[in-house]
C-alpha cells in the first residue's frame, strides 16, 4: 500500500477547529484502506508561544519531509505585538519560501445548494467554477530594489520593483495548462503588456509554452484590468486564469466573492516537480483567516479547511476518485442544508463546525 505523508499544521484560531474536521475524514479514507500517515506541529501564534518563532526547525523538517502540509490558520489579536520577523505570519512565509512554493491555485467555485442569491443575501454566481493560478515568489511583492528613502529635499521616495524572468513565467505557465487540460482546456493569461515590460515577457513567454507545448489547450490573453471586469460582468467565460503575483492576489479575491462565502474556499501551493521522483511540495489552505471572532465557538465552517484536504487528494497524491467523493458528499450535505451561520438562510438553523464534519463523514 502507498503511503501518503501528511503535515497538520493547524495553527491559531479557529485553524485547530476545521483542522479536527479533516481529521475525521482522513480517518475515514484511512479505514478503507487509504494509506495516509499524519503528523502534528505547531506553526504560527501557538508556536510563537512555545518556541519563540511562528515555526520551529523540527517542524520545517517534517513540512520538507512530508508528500503535502495542511496548513489551517495563524495570528489573532494575542500576537498583535509580537516582533515582527516571529510575528504568525512568518510561519508561512517561511513554508512558503523554503518548499518553494510558487504556484498558488485558487479555485471559485458556486455550489448549486447555495446559488439562491435571496438565502445568502447576497449575489453569487450559479455554476461558478473557475481557478486563478497566481505566480507566488516573484514579481512585485519581491523585487529589488525595494525602499522608502528620505531624499535631500526632505521629500521621500518609495520604490518597489516588478521582476520576472523566463523561468519564472514558463514553470507557472506549465502549472494552468495542465491544469487546464484537466478541467475545460482553456487558459486565459493576464498581465498589463501595454504599459509593462514584465507584461510583455509574460505575454510572449506564455504563448511560445502554448504553442510549443499545449497546441491543444486554448489560449487566450486579457488585460488584468479588462480581465478585473469580466470576472464581475461574466465570469463563466474563464477556466484557469494565469496571472502574476499582484494581478493575481487581486483577481482571486474578485472570484472568490462570487462564490458566497469565505468559509467555503480551499487553496493549494505547489512547489517544483522533483524530476527524480516527479513529486511536487505542496501545502493546502483555506482561504480564510484564523476569524479570531468566532474562534473557540464551534461556529466556523470547516468546508473551507476538507475542501484543501480534498486537493491534496487531487493534486498532492493523484487520489481522484477520492478527490471526486469528497467533493460530491460536501456538495450533498449542502443541498442536505446543513449549513455554518455563515451560509445558512434567514430563518434556518444553523449547525457547529463538528456538525458539518460529521455529515460529510456519513455522507462518503
Ligand atoms: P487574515 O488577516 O488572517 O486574512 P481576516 O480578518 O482578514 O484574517 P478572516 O480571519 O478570514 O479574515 O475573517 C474574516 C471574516 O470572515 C470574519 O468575520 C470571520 O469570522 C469570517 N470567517 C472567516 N473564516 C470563516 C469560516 N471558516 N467560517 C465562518 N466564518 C468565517
Ligand atoms: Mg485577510
Amino acid at each position: 500500500m502507498a503511503t501518503h505523508k501528511l503535515l497538520l499544521l493547524p495553527g491559531d484560531g479557529i485553524g485547530p477547529e476545521v483542522m479536527r474536521e479533516v481529521e475525521k475524514i482522513v480517518g475515514w479514507f484511512r479505514k478503507r484502506g487509504v494509506g495516509f500517515e499524519t503528523e502534528t506541529d505547531l506553526v504560527g501564534g501557538s508556536a510563537y508561544d512555545a518556541h519563540g518563532k511562528a515555526i520551529s526547525e523540527a517542524a520545517m523538517g517534517r513540512a520538507q519531509a512530508a508528500d503535502a502540509v495542511l496548513f489551517g490558520a495563524v495570528g489573532g489579536p494575542k500576537w498583535d505585538s509580537v516582533p515582527y520577523d516571529v510575528r504568525p505570519e512568518a510561519g508561512l512565509l517561511r513554508l512558503r519560501k523554503d518548499l518553494g512554493l510558487f504556484a498558488n491555485l485558487r479555485p471559485a467555485i458556486c455550489y448549486p445548494a447555495l446559488a439562491d442569491a435571496s438565502s445568502l443575501k447576497r449575489e453569487v454566481v450559479e455554476g461558478l467554477d473557475i481557478v486563478i493560478v497566481r505566480e507566488l515568489t516573484g514579481g512585485v511583492y519581491f523585487g529589488e530594489p525595494k525602499e522608502l528613502v528620505t531624499l535631500e529635499n526632505g521629500q521621500q521616495r518609495a520604490v518597489d520593483t516588478q521582476v520576472y524572468t523566463t523561468g519564472e513565467i514558463e514553470r507557472i505557465a506549465r502549472v494552468a495548462f495542465d491544469l487546464a487540460r484537466k478541467r475545460r482546456n482553456k487558459v486565459s493569461s493576464s498581465e498589463k503588456m501595454n504599459v509593462m515590460k514584465t507584461g510583455v515577457l509574460w505575454r510572449q513567454v506564455v504563448s511560445r509554452i502554448g504553442k510549443a507545448e499545449y497546441a491543444d489547450v486554448e489560449l487566450e490573453h486579457v488585460l488584468a484590468d479588462n480581465c478585473a471586469m469580466q470576472l464581475v460582468r461574466n465570469p463563466k467565460q474563464f477556466d484557469v486564469i494565469v496571472t502574476d503575483n499582484l494581478f493575481g492576489d487581486i483577481l482571486s479575491d474578485i472570484a472568490a466573492m462570487l462564490t458566497g462565502s469565505l468559509g467555503m474556499l480551499p487553496s493549494a501551493s505547489l512547489g517544483a516537480e522533483d524530476p527524480k521522483t516527479g513529486k511536487r511540495k505542496a501545502l493546502y489552505e483555506p482561504v480564510h483567516g484564523s476569524a479570531p471572532d468566532i474562534a473557540g465557538k464551534g461556529l466556523a465552517n470547516p468546508i473551507a479547511m476538507v475542501g484543501s484536504f480534498g486537493m491534496a487528494l487531487r493534486y498532492s497524491f493523484g487520489l481522484i476518485d477520492e478527490a471526486d467523493r469528497l467533493e460530491k458528499a460536501i456538495a450533498n450535505v449542502l443541498a442536505s442544508g446543513v449549513r455554518t451561520k455563515d451560509i445558512a438562510a434567514p430563518g434556518t438553523n444553523a449547525v457547529g463546525t463538528q456538525d458539518v464534519g460529521d455529515a460529510i463523514v456519513k455522507e462518503l
